[in-house]
């Protein structure tokens, strides 16, 4: 057995033969933001011998915060591939598929099955309602896990063996829910909840051990503003609209399509009639904004403080092209019906605009 992996073996709740079943372990990983990034270098450390991880955003410079597999050399490229690269920098002994893409219908079935463990590490609810009614259709272990500002959870959902996601919290929240981008969190918090999760991981790969016991059915819940952190039981409901019933009548939902279709600067600057509309705070438009653009706060948007302008399309941008998604759902309610949203943000455009300067 590979020396890489001697500090792990020699624990007596793993021992060779749980290392072996480490390298047979198939992992699917959703999402390579703050959450898969802290989970994927120890599930690749351990030696798990296939992890494959789906994602279709790309690094931007407000994930290196808390995404720690990306660093400045990572910048626009997209995140699943850029992560696979330095797991199999981290343990060439093992193997990594990147899938630039968003996890929907027509491939949750297919990746689910050719894995044995599912980690949620997305940051949007329409995603992990799917891929946790998935898991009970399909019947697999989700090592669960969420952190809001400076909150976390993390549990074990198996249908069969104990709750699934909709025993804890039948619906998903509706509204304008901020994720990470937009309402803020806490880098080492989202650190500290992955590597619990790729804990539970090992777990569930390794199987029945003496001394372990995993948290399925029961919830981890971190606040980090007094370090508090409890454990709590949770049942599976018999009345559950998922788990209750038998799996082939479980229906899927598709995460929905994205309302904001992102556009790079060289687009954005062939749309100059179009209306621009800042969605960044007043004193950050105050700073600095693209010539024209029309501030229009999130915030203020948010708390129907402030209503857009009439019209039908326009392009939006803010500082990562991050809040321009929450935006776009505001604007889709006021009937607008082409969103373009600048990828990169002011950033970018103000690169382009420097070097254009400098060349000319
Ligand atoms: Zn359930």
């Amino acid at each position: 057995m590979s020396d890489r992996y001697a500090k792990q073996f020699i624990l007596p709740e793993i021992g060779p033969d749980g290392q072996t079943r480490i390298g047979a372990g198939r992992v699917l990983c959703v999402g390579a933001g703050g959450l898969g990034c802290a989970v994927l270098p120890y599930l690749a450390g351990a030696g798990v011998g296939q992890i494959t991880v789906i994602d279709n955003d790309r690094v931007d410079r407000t994930n290196l915060q808390r995404q720690v597999l990306f660093g400045e050399s990572s910048l626009d490229r997209p995140k699943a591939v850029a992560a696979a690269d330095r797991l199999r920098d981290l343990n060439p002994d093992i193997s990594v598929d990147p899938i630039d893409a968003r996890l929907n219908l027509d491939n949750v079935e297919v990746l689910l099955k050719s894995h044995d463990v599912i980690v949620d590490g997305s940051d949007n609810y329409a995603t992990k309602y799917l891929v946790a009614d998935a898991c009970v259709k399909f019947n697999r272990p989700l090592v669960y896990g969420t952190v809001t500002g400076m909150e976390a959870m993390v549990t074990v959902f198996y249908a069969g063996q104990g709750p699934c996601l909709r025993c804890l919290f039948p619906k998903a929240p509706t509204g304008w829910v901020p994720n990470c981008a937009e309402a803020g969190v806490l880098g080492s918090l989202v650190g500290m909840t992955g590597s619990l999760q790729a804990s539970e991981v090992i777990k569930l790969l390794v199987g029945k051990s003496t001394g372990m016991q995993g948290l399925l059915g029961r919830l981890w819940v971190m606040d980090a503003r007094d370090g508090q952190s409890r454990v709590m039981a949770v049942r599976r409901r018999a009345d559950c609209g998922t788990c209750g019933q038998p799996p082939a009548d479980i229906v899927l939902q598709s995460a929905p399509r994205p309302v904001l279709r992102e556009i790079d600067v060289t687009e954005a600057r062939a749309l100059a009639g179009w209306p621009f509309l800042d969605v960044r705070e007043r004193d950050e438009f105050a700073a600095g904004h693209i010539p024209g653009a029309h501030n229009l706060p999130l915030s203020e948007l948010q708390s129907g403080r402030i209503s857009p302008p009439a019209g039908s399309r326009c392009v939006v941008y803010c500082e990562s092209g991050v809040r321009c998604h929450t935006a776009a759902e505001i604007l889709k309610s006021f009937d607008y019906q082409d969103i373009r949203g600048l990828r990169g943000g002011l950033p970018a455009w103000q690169a382009a605009a420097d070097s254009h300067s400098t060349q000319s």
